[in-house]
Order: C-alpha cells, then structure tokens, then sequence
C-alpha cells in the first residue's frame, strides 16, 4: 500500500489519538528505516526506546520465531523456561529479589504501585497509602498511573482518578517534606524525567531520597520504564545515581519491540504479592520473555560500556555543531535531551525527518534521541551530518 492508502484507512477506522508523523514506516535494518515510498531515514527514536536491538535483528527474530515454533503462549498457570531464564537472568543483575513480567510500562507501574500500599497496609494498616511522585513526571495512560503523573493536564476528563497522589517539586528536599506526611507509604520517581523533557535528577537529591525512604520505612519506587535495560549505559539507570530501589519497573526496551514490562522487587518486598494478588494473562509469554533473553545476551559490561561511549559521541557531536537553536544538552547514555531555542521542538523534528533523520520531542522544547543501542558510529554520524544541514 501507499503512504496515502494506508493513511486513508487509519483516517477512516483508527481512533485519531496520536499525533502521527506523515511517514508509514515500512522496515528497518539496524537503527536505518525505509518508509512505503522507499524513502531512507536515520532512526534516534527506536520506537520511543523500544527497539533496543534496531530492526531486522535475526538472533531476536529467530528466538522468537523458534518459541512461536515450541509454544508460543501458555498461561501463567503453567512454568515456562523463558520466564523463569529472564527473571533469574534480570533480577541478579539488578542486585534485586524477584520479578513479576506483564506487558507494558503503566501496567508496570500499577504493580509496582500494588506492592507498595499492600507493603503499607500489612505493616501499618490503613490510611497509609499516599505516594509522592515529582512534578513534571510520566508514569502512564491507565487512570491511577495518570493520576501518579506529576503534570496537570493529565489529570482532566476522566474523574473520578485513583486517590492517593501528591506532588512534590524535583530536585527539591523541602518541597517533599512539605508535601509528606503520616498518610505516606512510597516515593516514586523517574531519575531521568522522560516525556516531561529529558531531566536528569540530580545524585545528591536522588541519595537523600533514598535515605529519607528508608529512615520512613517509605518504599522508594523507581520507574525505570525508559531510563531501564541499559538505555542509559548501564543495566538500570539507578546503578548509576548509588541508590537501591525497593521496587523498580522496567518495560519499552526489555523485549526489543514484543509488548512486555514488569518490575523487580527487593527481599524486603518479595512477599507482598501472593497468589491471587496480582497477575496477567499475557504477562511474560514465553516469545516476548525468549526476545528479552536475546535483549539480556546482548548487553553485556562492554557493550553498556558502548552505549556509554556512543551517547557521548553524539552529545559531543551536537555540542560542536555550535547551532544558534540549541540551548542545551541534558541526558545519559543514549538517553539525549537537546534543547531548542529559535523555533519549536516540533518544528525541528520536521525539519530532521524531512532530510532524513527521525527524532521524538519531550516537554515544551526538547528535541529527545533514543537511538536503538546498537546504532553504529557511521549511522550516529549521518544522524549529525543531517543535523548540521538543518541547525547550523
Ligand atoms: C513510556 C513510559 C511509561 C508508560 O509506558 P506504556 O508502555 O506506554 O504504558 C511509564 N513511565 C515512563 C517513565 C515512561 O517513559
């Protein structure tokens, strides 16, 4: 089909929700894309930091080409070996207790909510529920997770939202202990605010939340949803900020492009969810849990050592561009913020794809790179070729 006919049919029969870019993407190979017109882009997005192993990987399509071919789903009634090789694979690594798998990052987020107020209540009983997440955070679509979002605008249309929510301001100790109070049973943040614009928090704010939660006996809770699996240049972005979750999700690149989320739980936390507690029909089915060993194989110490290294290249080689539309360049890894001055972050993003290289905004003005981590030197350096046609 053509851009236009398949832009017809989702006009015609598609819930507008998004706001697409006029480009239908027809197939990739590593972090380069072709759209239905045979159009060639440079890929920095990775599907929104989901396609961590790029297009076209033939050890991930073969994983799960190979367990489609064994089972390719079962319910959680039943053990299955990919399950239970991730989660042995992933929480060790972690430095964690034990994981629960479902499929995306608010329904992550859900769990990882459940798990902190039945924490609570076993220990406290009622009237201890009340979680505080930071402003300008992202958290997700379902009614509690947009309620855990930090962001007003998020909090609209669809009353009534789940209770239990306050908001404190990032960076800011004073604002959160305003904010707490004996009602409080969790902490949780993003260490790199995604959607809200590309913010890192800062190590000592982040350490003294840590220290406060555990003083509270407050679980601190880190959604790792897109900081997670190695996308900013270790395994999860908190090995880097010398804090220890008790509960961390995990969710866009832990599966290379197969729906899949979950979180990981300390010891202190491995019992709260019992059966009947928690659970999820297609939750680490055994294709997307075999894709996400393939994910784990893949990042290795040297190859995180690489997405390290890569990411800065690519600051470095935007910082050199000297372009009077940046204002700054924020992130980790190939977590990249690059703030726009001089037009919007939109209108940049047009401008990059119709040259031929594809980026995501964030916030109110930040042009946001998630290039998959495999992406080479040549391919980043093209991605900057087109930038400075563009920006300089
Ligand atoms: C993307 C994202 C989510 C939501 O994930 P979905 O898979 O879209 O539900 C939650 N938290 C953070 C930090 C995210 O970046």
């Amino acid at each position: 089909m053509t851009f236009s006919e398949i832009k017809a049919l989702d006009q015609g029969y598609v819930l507008q929700t998004y706001a697409r870019n006029q480009v239908a993407i027809d197939h990739g190979k590593g972090a380069t894309l072709w759209d239905t017109e045979g159009k060639q882009y440079i890929d920095f997005t990775s599907g929104i930091g989901v396609c961590s192993l790029g297009y076209a990987n033939e050890t991930w399509a073969k994983a799960i080409y190979d367990q489609a071919m064994k089972v390719g789903h079962i319910s959680n009634l039943f053990y299955t070996e990919p399950y239970a090789r991730l989660a042995s694979r992933l929480a060790p690594a972690a430095g964690m207790a034990a994981a629960f798998f479902g499929n995306s990052g608010a329904e992550a987020n859900e769990g990882m909510i459940k798990t902190a107020r039945k924490y609570s209540f076993e220990k406290y009983g009622q009237g201890r529920a009340t979680i505080i997440t930071l402003k300008n955070s992202f958290h997700g679509r379902t009614i509690t997770t947009l309620k855990a979002t930090g962001q007003d605008h998020f909090h609209e249309y669809f009353f009534p939202f789940t209770e239990g929510f306050r908001y404190a301001a990032a960076n800011d100790m004073d604002d959160l202990l305003a904010v707490a109070g004996d009602d409080v049973c969790a902490v949780m943040m993003e260490l790199i605010q995604g959607e809200g614009g590309v913010n890192p928090l800062q190590k000592d704010y982040v350490q003294a939340v840590a220290k406060l939660c555990a003083e509270k006996d407050w679980l601190l809770l880190i959604d790792e949803v897109q900081t997670g699996v190695g996308r900013t240049g270790t395994l999860f972005a908190y090995q880097q900020f010398g804090i220890e979750p008790d509960v961390c999700t995990f969710a866009k690149g832990i599966a290379g492009g197969l729906p899949f989320g979950g979180f990981l739980v300390n010891e202190k936390c491995r019992n709260v969810l019992r059966a009947g507690d928690h659970g999820s029909t297609f939750g680490g089915n055994p294709m997307a849990a075999a894709a996400g060993n393939v994910v784990m194989d893949v990042l290795t110490p040297e190859f995180l050592a690489a997405v390290r290294e890569k990411g800065q290249y690519l600051r470095d080689g935007i910082a050199a561009l000297n372009s009077p539309y940046v204002s700054g360049i924020r992130g980790m890894g190939l977590m990249i913020g690059v703030g726009v001055q001089g037009m919007t972050h939109k209108e940049l993003k047009d401008k990059l794809m119709a040259e031929g290289l594809l980026c995501l905004t964030a916030g109110a003005d930040t042009l946001r790179l998630l290039p998959p981590l495999v992406i080479t030197k040549d391919e980043i350096d093209q991605g900057l070729a087109i930038m400075a046609k563009v920006m300089k």
